[in-house]
């Protein structure tokens, strides 16, 4: 899309998304009014059919108030952390033989203790062991567990050794950069592991609805990808330009919030050597899980406007 094609489309989002925010706020009020209503009414019959039975069995029995069991529990935000590669497809194979596979996984698994001791998330793996899950897989496990958002974790690889740090990426189909176009084509390769079973998904969500979602999608998108480079800044060495985007598969969601973060680069002496550490790689799961804490605490995401 062109700059002033997708300027236009802000405004019109920007116009339209209140609406949307305010329907969505009308349908709780009424989902909230009408039991409320109900309970009134319930309430004001019990009331009168126990001033009958007081009146009826005088002071045989004191009818006391229904206890008050609880509250109903608001569902938590849905996090899905996807470590790349795993099974026959070990990702980027690091300077001294390490694979990028497990680095990804051991780091998700960090990231997802941390996460749930906040108690503040609903945290899944797309792989909870060392197996291969084909990349239309993990976009379909966000969406069917109505992921919040959705983080791909990797450690790529590239010719030139001396490249090093952390970038976090998000969806384009035009690349930032010539690496990031190369770091993407590496990525989206990782499905010739899956064979021809594989299918593409083809999202059929409705038109107009679509290119909205898609829109505050992206936005959200840069907003969680900016908060992650943020909290990397002075903890972690950054590769120039940190924030890139490209078009990596897993990213592709219409309305789930997604980004890539790959944490280094496993070609790189010192990155493999930092992120073979367990506390280099807690340190990188903690400025996540910072990360995250922000952008749910400025409004989370918006997903699932389509239903
Ligand atoms: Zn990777």
């Amino acid at each position: 899309m062109s700059d002033s094609k997708e300027k236009s489309y802000n405004k019109i989002i920007n116009r339209i998304i209140p609406k949307i925010s305010r329907r969505v706020m009308l349908s709780a009020s009424v989902a909230f009014i009408i039991p409320s209503i109900a309970l009134a009414v319930e309430k004001s019959t019990r009331n009168k059919s126990v001033s009958k039975t007081v009146h009826k069995n005088s002071a045989k029995s004191v009818t006391k108030s229904p206890a008050i069991l609880g509250k109903a529990k608001r569902a938590l935000p849905v996090v899905i952390l996807d470590p790349g590669h795993g099974g026959k497809d070990p990702g980027a194979v690091g300077y001294s033989g390490t694979y990028e596979k497990h680095v990804a996984y051991a780091t998700a698994v960090e990231l997802s203790r941390q996460l749930m001791r906040t108690g503040k998330y609903n945290v899944k793996l797309t792989r909870n062991s060392d197996k291969f899950v084909p990349l239309d897989g993990r976009v379909d496990f966000a969406q069917v567990n109505k992921a919040n958002l959705f983080v791909s974790i990797h450690a790529d690889a590239l010719n030139n050794h001396s490249i090093k740090g952390a970038s976090v990426y998000t969806l384009s189909n035009h690349a930032s950069d010539a690496q990031s176009a190369a770091l993407a084509s590496v990525e989206n390769n990782a499905d010739k592991y899956g064979g021809p079973d594989v299918h593409v998904a083809s999202p059929a969500v409705q038109k107009i609805l679509a290119s909205l979602v898609k829109l505050e999608t992206k936005r959200e998108s840069v907003a969680i990808a900016q908060n992650v480079v943020n909290s990397f800044k002075p903890r972690l060495g950054l590769l120039p330009n940190p924030r890139r985007y490209a078009a990596f598969v897993v990213l592709k969601s219409v309305n789930i919030p997604s980004v890539l973060v790959e944490m280094g680069f496993m070609s790189n002496r010192n990155d493999e050597a930092a992120l073979r550490r367990a506390g280099y790689r807690s340190l990188v799961a903690s400025s996540m899980c910072q990360a995250i804490d922000r952008y749910f605490a400025i409004g989370g995401s918006v997903t699932h406007l389509a239903g």
